[in-house]
């Protein structure tokens, strides 16, 4: 079977674990050459070295200079980005008469700006190279919202606003740009939840069920590829049903 991402260069935010490691792992299935950016190296990282081309960026995503320098390694040493996920993200949950200012702004920092800047910096090369596709990982709290994350359904709505309107702005150049809104996935993020609480959000999804990291990024690989070469601007939810 033909590769789907072969020869591809695919950068991923906030790739050590979670959700945009099984991006990671999944894209280097597909035989792309990958780099992920994130605070700490992934715990399998000599593994994944293993399984294809891959490189560790130590990146913070919350940190302008720290993104900029990241993609200008990247470009220079592979000349070009064929694929941007921006998957790095970060809660900081709690009621608004309790929410620190800094609680805010951190995780619109993060999820928010830190995509806008990944963006920014591949968005140029990709312009010129008329081609590529940017995925950026939203969540169901940006389209419905949700008690308790003002700050996090605010970065989330944002990046689709965001997404939409760049979709708008590249598409003469052949760049595509889609979001993925996740529902309620198997990780870290999730894990901090009681399993009472686990159990009882499962049965208000439509499948009955939690989702799994691959599930999201089985759809990375489908919006990365060609046989997405007609989509672009959407917001894709992959929530079980959670969102219909
Ligand atoms: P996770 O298990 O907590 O992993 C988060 C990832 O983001 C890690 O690789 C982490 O790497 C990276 N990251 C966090 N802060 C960073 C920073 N300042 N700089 C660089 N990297 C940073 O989360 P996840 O569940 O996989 O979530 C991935 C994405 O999906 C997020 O955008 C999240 O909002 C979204 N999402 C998740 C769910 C869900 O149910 N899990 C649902 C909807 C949307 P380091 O710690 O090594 O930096």
């Amino acid at each position: 079977m033909a590769m789907e991402l072969a020869e591809k260069i695919v950068v991923v935010t906030g790739g050590s674990r979670g959700i945009g490691h099984e991006i990671v792992l999944r894209a280097l299935q597909e035989s792309a050459e990958v780099y992920y950016l994130s605070r700490s190296e992934a715990a399998d990282h000599m593994e994944l070295k293993n399984r294809g081309k891959v490189t560790w960026i130590k990146t913070d995503m919350g940190d302008e200079d720290s993104i900029s320098d990241a993609f200008k390694t990247i470009l220079a040493e592979a000349g070009r980005v064929d694929v941007l996920v921006n998957n790095a993200g970060i809660t900081r949950d709690g009621l608004i008469m309790r929410m620190k200012t800094s609680d805010f702004e951190d995780v619109l920092k993060v999820n928010l700006t830190g995509a806008f800047i990944a963006c920014r910096s591949i968005s140029r090369a990709m312009a010129k190279a008329r081609g590529g596709a940017i995925i950026n990982i939203s969540s169901v709290v940006g389209l419905t919202g949700n008690g308790g994350q003002t700050n996090y359904a605010a970065s989330k709505a944002g990046l689709i606003g965001f997404s939409k309107s760049l979709a708008r702005e590249l598409s003469s150049r052949s760049v595509r740009v889609n979001v993925i809104a996740p529902g309620f996935i198997k990780t870290d993020m999730t894990d901090v939840l009681s399993d009472e609480l686990k159990e009882n959000l499962a049965q208000t999804i439509p499948l009955s069920r939690i989702g799994e990291a691959r599930e999201v990024a089985e759809t990375v690989v489908f919006l990365a590829s060609d046989r997405a070469s007609y989509i672009t601007g959407q917001v894709l939810a992959v929530d079980g049903g959670m969102t219909m």
